[in-house]
């Protein structure tokens, strides 16, 4: 069950496209079915009691399990080197599920405040309804971070490449806050993906996906994942229960004990998805499944045509600044290139001379780029943050955020890049007028 029991030596490009499925072993099918289906036979009532028992290995009901959902578990965790996967039916829900097995009510989780407009709010206020707190933190002050753990601190949260402003996080460095500290890092690849950062290579115990983004890369399927290691010792201390005591909600099963590198993944199916019910439907696993096997020509488009974009804007009078990791004038250059070899994805902002007017006339002007708010489609995406995701903050609050009045985020998609420079041409054209 969303083992990776696949070959290490394989490279990305060819595990995005094997890993998790070796054909249906019922008809033979070379791609993936699409299990629609709900409930699995039982071959007798012995079997039955194994399955539920967790004795055996297999489908009760697909709200814990399916065979698509299945698929997608197993490549996921061989793309990002973990023990296991759990898929879920969004980012948000993926990030909650995440916590459950390491939280109880008066617990903490220490996060960067660099994050997705909507996992801010998740984390500052969703949260708390649960009793659990989130403590802000700047990861470029590793003091802070390591000051913000206290007892009842139970995990650190950050993104590896954060949106939008394309800071791009000192992993290593956080990992080790993490491990000092005894509690997991967990990362949010979303917008990196695994084929530009590895976040298990550089010491994180969970990595989390908006699979919605540049996994499905097509725009169709919203979608979660989350990826453990297994290499977390959730019993060396008491801070983790759910995990290194007998778990109530399980019959009293000890989940690390009894299943050691796959011990918090079966938790998130036995446990989570069976009483959190955040399920992945079998349709989207199947149209991620399809994203995920050109990720590594996707990312590499992307990433290519960020840059030329970037650098283009860069060079334009009518243009204020970039903020972009991949371009030499990032205060993160050195870092991007030493942690994140491949590029820093294709997400970045950048500031329009004459402010919230300009920027409103340049959205209203493109053609090619469409106006709406999500990222990762192969299509390239604008979109004007104070005037939209960041509207009811105070000018200071957006300011703060990255989202002045004078700030347009781009996510470019995999069209010709001068085709994109030629349509940021005559916008900006129009926005000056
Ligand atoms: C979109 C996004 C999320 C939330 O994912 P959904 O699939 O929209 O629920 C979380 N983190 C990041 C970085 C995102 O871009």
């Amino acid at each position: 069950m969303s083992t990776n029991a696949e070959n290490p030596a394989l490279s990305f490009d060819t595990l995005q496209v094997h890993a998790g499925w070796d054909g249906d072993p019922a008809t033979g099918a070379r791609q993936v079915p699409i299990y629609q289906n709900t409930a699995y036979l039982f071959q007798d009532a012995d079997h039955a009691a194994r399955l539920f028992n967790l004795e055996e290995v297999g489908y009760i009901y697909s709200r814990l399990t399916n065979p698509t959902v299945n698929a997608l578990q197993a490549r996921l965790a061989a793309l990002e080197g973990g023990a296991g996967a759990t898929c879920c039916s969004s980012g948000h829900a993926a990030q909650i599920m995440a916590l459950f097995p390491l939280m109880m009510p008066g617990d903490n989780v220490v996060v960067s405040n660099r994050l997705y407009g909507g996992s801010v709010t998740q984390f500052s206020h969703t949260i708390r309804r649960f009793g659990w707190q989130s403590r802000f933190v700047d990861l470029e002050d590793p003091g802070e971070v390591a000051r913000a753990c206290n007892k009842r601190t139970r995990a650190i949260f950050c993104e590896s490449v954060s949106n939008p402003g394309g800071h791009v996080t000192d992993l290593p460095k956080i990992a080790a806050i993490a491990e000092r500290k005894g509690v997991p890092l967990i990362v949010d690849n979303t917008s990196a993906t695994p084929y530009l950062c590895k976040p298990i290579d550089h010491g994180a115990t969970l990595v989390v996906h908006s699979t919605t983004k540049y996994l499905s890369g097509n725009g169709t399927s919203m979608g979660g994942a989350i990826i453990d290691s297994g290499k977390f010792d959730w019993s060396a201390s008491d801070k983790f229960p759910s995990l290194s005591q007998p778990e109530p909600a399980y019959h009293g099963l000890t989940f690390h004990q009894a299943f050691g590198a796959l011990g918090y993944t079966l938790h998130s199916h036995a446990v989570g998805l069976r009483d959190l019910g955040m399920t992945m439907a079998p349709m989207n696993a199947f149209q991620t499944i399809l994203g995920i096997e050109t990720l590594s020509l996707r990312m590499q488009k992307h990433v290519a045509n960020a840059k030329k974009v970037a650098e283009w804007l860069e060079a334009d009078d009518r243009v204020s600044f970039v903020s972009y990791a991949g371009l030499k004038s990032s205060p993160y250059h050195k870092r991007a290139k030493k942690l994140y070899p491949k590029g820093t994805g294709a997400l970045f902002t950048f500031g329009v001379k004459g402010g919230y007017k300009a920027c409103i006339r340049l959205v209203d002007a493109l053609q090619l780029f469409s106006h709406l708010a999500n990222l990762g489609d192969a299509r390239s995406l604008v979109i004007h943050s104070a005037s939209t995701t960041h509207r009811q903050l105070t000018p200071e609050q957006r300011q703060a955020a990255g989202a002045g009045d004078d700030v347009v985020r781009l996510s470019i998609g995999i069209e010709d890049a001068d085709d994109l420079i030629a349509d940021l041409d005559q916008a900006l054209g129009k926005a000056a007028q």
